[in-house]
């Protein structure tokens, strides 16, 4: 397995071999989640879920599907769903008077009921969520948890009074979204989108990226800011303090099992998966090392090692299927399990367990004394290490550049960066640059950074970078 120099064949080996997915369903770009798969994926939801909860959203769960009435009553959302979306026309044998879309996100579903429920400005805010299956014709080349029709996704919405408060809740997204990010050990870069790329109907949108091992850029999710473009055409509006009928400020968020893709990415190596200990299945596997005589013993220590640490709430699994023990080390190393244990008669008269880590192969022993705190320090270490290691390489990734010829136009180029970039904002010149270098324009910084260049394209001064990249 290559993860550098043949990104594309590795990952779909990694998904296999670590039986994440299974891509034999017969409609293509609709996997089926296999249990060790869909473990992850739920990790992660319940991360996300602990997080916006925390923030005051509630989960609720609107209908699959979607009158096309309601669907094209906000002109600009509908031009950039038109061309993916799956309908349903026939209620058994007859045809329907008004079709129906299958959601491919929940704005037109949503909002017609928000106009029901938000009455006064003490119904406000309303920040809710869903976690749901969306689905939208991919037409390009399908892979498992990037690019699927059937996707696997977090959406929250939410509604204010003003367009400060809805700027408030971005921020409060970003920083849920820091949170997440910092348990999957994920970096990110978030860019505000160029005009032409913003989320159709949007006032602006933020995307949340992050850089593959080819150098391309994965978008995991994005924020947007919709003003009251989406409450004008749905009608959602508020009496305020004076008996005044104004119309909410709304906002949207969410990203999808690309979070998994990323995961898989990242961190994974020519090993196979390496999971960050928060969304592991199983976050330590014990391998008994038994001897010629000592057998009975190791197994022993080994069952009374799992149960000290399945009590202290880790999820363990002991390993005593009768094969070597080096191919067991092959089969969790693949399944990305962060934290090998293993125990032979050597670390019994030591009073001690030897312990293996995946993301770096680190080796050392733990005292049996203090075993569920030496743990909790390793696991903490781990996450820490991926960390530093994933936001190292995305950091890296970035190449400073004055001229459009520095961009390589071979697609598949091994030389491809994170390219960064004077712009003076013109849509003029961001569509030329993109036209000439054959590349997209991510955005520029939604935090500003420091920086006095000139314009790669007109050579007007500006005090904006944006970036640009190839994507998956
Ligand atoms: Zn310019």
């Amino acid at each position: 397995m290559r993860k550098y120099s043949d990104y594309n064949e590795w990952y779909l080996e990694v998904i296999e071999k670590a039986a994440l997915s299974d891509k034999r369903y017969p409609i293509k770009g609709m996997n089926v989640w296999t249990p060790y798969g869909w473990k992850i994926m739920s990790f992660i939801d319940s991360c996300i879920k602990k997080e916006l909860e925390s923030t005051d959203h509630d989960e609720v769960l609107f209908p699959l599907l979607i009158p096309e009435t309601e669907f094209r009553k906000e002109k600009e959302h509908i031009k950039g769903f038109d061309t993916e979306v799956y309908w349903v026309t026939h209620a058994g044998l007859d045809p329907l008077d008004v079709k129906l879309v299958i959601r491919p996100t929940s704005e037109t579903a949503m909002y017609p009921i928000f106009s029901l429920w938000i009455r006064s400005h003490q119904d406000l805010p309303l920040k809710i969520f869903q976690i749901v299956n969306t689905f939208r014709y991919e037409t390009k080349q399908t892979r498992p948890f990037i690019r699927v029709r059937e996707i696997h996704f977090f959406e929250s919405h939410t509604c204010h009074a003003t367009e400060e408060e809805a700027q408030c809740q971005i921020e409060e997204d970003l920083e849920i979204l820091r949170k997440i990010a910092s348990q999957l050990c994920m970096p990110y870069y978030l860019f505000t989108r160029t005009e032409w790329d913003k989320f159709p109907g949007a006032h602006y949108t933020v995307g949340i990226d992050t850089v593959m091992p080819n150098h391309k850029i994965l978008q995991l999710g994005s924020v947007h800011h919709y003003r009251t473009n989406f409450s004008i055409p749905y009608n959602i509006t508020y009496e305020d303090e004076n008996g005044e009928h104004k119309y909410v400020h709304q906002t949207t968020y969410g990203m999808s099992e690309r979070l998994i893709g990323a995961t898989i990415s990242v961190h994974g190596d020519d090993k196979g998966l390496c999971l960050p200990p928060t969304i592991a299945p199983f976050q330590i596997v014990i391998i008994p090392i038994p001897g010629k005589d000592t057998k009975n013993d190791v197994i022993k220590k080994s069952e009374e090692v799992l149960l000290r640490l399945q009590k202290a709430k880790y999820r363990v699994k002991l390993d005593n299927r009768n094969i070597r023990p080096g191919n067991k080390y092959f089969d969790w190393e693949i399944k990305g399990v962060p934290l090998r244990l293993e125990i032979g008669i050597r670390d019994i008269d030591n009073n001690v367990v030897t312990f293996v880590r995946r993301d770096n192969g680190e080796k050392g022993t733990i005292l049996l004394n203090s075993l569920e705190s030496g743990i909790d320090s390793v696991l903490k270490e781990i996450i820490k290490s991926m960390d530093e290691k994933a936001w190292k390489f995305q950091r890296e990734a970035i190449m400073s550049i004055t001229a459009t010829n520095d961009i390589p136009t071979d697609t598949e180029s091994t030389k491809l960066k994170i390219y960064r970039f004077g712009w003076c904002g013109d849509s003029t010149c961001g569509h030329e640059f993109e036209r000439i270098c054959n590349i997209k324009i991510l955005g520029t910084p939604y935090f500003p950074e420091d920086y006095k260049g000139k314009c790669i394209i007109c050579g007007k001064e500006t005090t904006t970078p944006a970036y640009a990249a190839r994507t998956m």
